[in-house]
């Protein structure tokens, strides 16, 4: 019953872990890929490919999804992922290999404060609702679904008409008495429970309620709190529960809890494609994703497509890390599906709040996320903040459009909250809409709104992103070349400790060798001229060196190393330890503070290494939060020479 124990110290854990908050888990699972394959079903190549890889690759199958041809490998301990990656995308029935990457919830620091349901009462008889931080328009959008329901609603609509939206995220505490007394939990009709049999045949089994895909299992619970919070949101927890949780009536639509993100809020990419297919062959029209990445992936890509080709509505958080979307992408918020809203968290003020993510082309518009008060496990009540609670006020909104408007497409759902926001000039130049989400307009609209039968053609362009991965890599194609190419132009990833041109380890393809050629035999007299004079002059001028001498325990494949750091930068830090290690190799690193108090982790290629077993590591999509530790840990070091 670890959710009970964890409602209880959330408290504290979130504040005392807030500072290593945000994108600090390693950037993918650990010895696993994804690949998908060109032919098509039934095809020679499919149905051998399984066979031909485990013998010939060595690589294990966890997980087939027959009909899109997609396959989920392990490889073996001591193989190289990145090798084997590379391999595959050379393989002429291969569409696109890469590895399972890491996504992570989207609050700025887990739960803020806690109440009780007699906290918040008293809270609104005393100072009125607008004290629960929830702006008119908000209050009487919610209104449809709480107070008419039974007028003009849900009251005449058949239960299993309600439309459906998935929260794809940590689970949900499904016993809350706010989700029991809407009776707004999604209910699979065609799942008779605890018999082990998938009885709709829809490759789950006992499927009642929903899916944890982190347990593999019909069992949803929320070990963390996030999920819930969420999905209280959706359901305007603040707008229904000053009335009296006691009183609520049932809600007109319905949630559907899909679990991929673990007790800590991270989750793999393949359990988030398999959540997203699942949500839209079970009927939900509007899905929740408080959730994301900086690595772009092919298969996330893919599932949202599918998403937008079945007409569903797809909400992502923009992120939390106070950056630019447009010249940083987080995924899924910034593919270009045409069903995606992207969202950005704003104070009441209007104003972005410190920590959102935006994007003047890639980010849609703002909603609330500042100290916002929803459900949290064990029929609790707490406020947090983040992203994570923008988004569902935007899949609220979505999912009441839906209620008065059941065919609309998701591609129309978009265009009309985009087109309802409510301007403010400091979301000019931040948010493509330039306004926040008005909930009450959005519903109205779509209420008299003839509806569109048709959407325009969208298909994934992901061989695009490969292609720029290629070119500008030189080959490998795979998403972790991608995120290499990208670290080295985007904000907050630093440069390179040293001086090699190249990512090291990548294989370049055919046109780049060539030009690799003819610049290398031109510069080589320079380049051994550099070399003698200076190892890492390049990145010298990038970012200062400190002389740091911490502890660092490095990640490579299935071997956990001890080490030492002995200088940082915002760009990587130089590596001693007694392992041989691979040029180019992908290492993740737990490094200490110079007190040893705290730790930050954070992922890194090898990009140089000199003889006594000291390299150089230069940091791979390092967490804003993890950046600005080092700049405070480094204030009182001294500097490199
Ligand atoms: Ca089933």
């Amino acid at each position: 019953m670890t959710r009970f124990l964890i409602a209880s110290f959330v408290v504290t854990f979130c504040l005392l872990s807030s500072p290593q908050k945000g994108w600090s888990q390693s950037a993918y699972k650990q010895g696993e890929l994804i690949v998908k394959l060109k032919s098509s079903k039934g095809s020679i190549a499919r149905q051998t490919f399984v066979g031909k890889v485990q013998s010939e690759k060595g690589l294990n199958l966890r997980k087939a999804w027959g009909k899109m041809g997609m396959y989920h490998f392990s490889v073996k301990p001591g193989q190289s992922l990145q090798a084997k990656i590379e391999e595959l995308n050379l393989d002429p029935d291969v569409e696109y290999a890469e590895p399972n990457y890491l996504l992570q919830k989207t609050d700025a620091v887990g739960i803020l404060e806690e109440f009780s349901p007699e906290d918040i009462l008293a809270i609104v008889e005393s100072e009125g609702v607008e004290a629960l931080g929830v702006d008119e328009s908000v209050q009487q959008a919610w209104a449809f679904q709480a107070y008419s329901n039974n007028s003009n609603g849900v009251g005449a609509m058949a239960v299993d008409s309600r439309p459906i939206v998935a929260v794809i995220d940590t689970g949900l505490d499904l016993n809350h008495q706010v989700f029991q007394n809407t009776n707004s939990i999604w209910t699979n009709s065609g799942e008779i429970a605890g018999n082990g049999i998938d009885d709709d045949g829809n490759g789950y089994i006992d499927d009642v309620n929903g899916w944890n895909f982190v347990d593999n299992s019909g069992s949803i619970y929320d070990d963390d709190d996030h999920g819930t919070h969420v999905s209280g949101i959706i359901l305007n927890v603040d707008q229904s529960i000053h009335v009296n949780p006691a009183t609520l009536v049932p809600a007109k639509i319905r949630i559907m809890p899909l679990k991929f993100l673990n007790g800590s809020g991270v989750g793999s990419t393949s359990d988030a494609v398999q959540a997203i297919y699942y949500a839209v062959n079970n009927g939900a029209k509007v899905l929740n994703n408080s959730w994301g990445g900086y690595s772009y992936s092919a298969a996330l890509h893919e599932a949202v497509t599918f998403a937008y080709n079945n007409g569903v509505t797809f909400i992502a958080a923009a992120g939390n890390d106070g950056s630019n979307n447009d010249s940083r992408p987080l995924y899924p918020a910034s593919y270009d599906v045409p069903n995606i809203i992207a969202v950005a968290a704003t104070y009441d003020s209007f104003n972005l709040t410190s920590f959102s993510n935006y994007g003047n082309s890639s980010v849609d518009l703002g909603a609330w996320g500042y100290f916002i008060n929803s459900t949290i496990p064990d029929g609790a009540f707490g406020s947090s903040s983040g992203t994570s609670m923008s988004a569902p006020f935007v899949a609220g909104t979505a999912i009441q459009m839906i209620v008065q408007s059941p065919n609309m497409l998701g591609y129309q759902v978009k265009q009309i909250i985009n087109e309802q926001t409510e301007y403010h000039s400091v979301l000019d130049g931040k948010v493509y809409t330039k306004g926040r989400l008005h909930p009450t307009n959005s519903i109205n609209y779509a209420s008299g709104a003839s509806v569109d039968s048709t959407q325009p053609d969208y298909s994934t362009s992901y061989a695009g992103n490969r292609e720029l991965a290629s070119s500008l890599a030189g080959g490998g194609g795979c998403g972790m070349v991608s995120e290499i190419v990208s670290n080295y132009k985007g904000p907050g990833s630093g440069g390179r400790p040293g001086g090699g041109g190249w990512p090291v380890g990548n294989l370049p393809g055919p046109k780049a060798w060539y030009i690799l050629l003819v610049v290398g035999i031109l510069l080589l007299p320079v380049a051994i001229a550099l070399h003698l004079r200076n190892k890492a002059p390049e990145n010298k001028r990038r970012h200062e060196r400190f002389i740091i001498n911490s502890g660092v325990r490095v990640q490579v494949g299935e071997k956990e190393l001890v080490g030492s750091v002995s200088t940082i930068s915002l760009g990587g830090v130089q590596l001693n330890t007694e392992e041989l290690l691979e040029n180019g190799g992908i290492v993740t690193m737990t490094i200490q503070s110079p007190t040893g108090e705290e730790q930050i982790q954070v992922n890194g290629q090898i990009v140089w290494r000199e003889e006594k077993k000291a390299y150089g590591v230069a940091f791979q999509d390092a967490p804003l939060s993890a950046l600005d530790r080092i700049s405070l840990w480094t204030q009182g070091l001294k500097k490199s020479s």
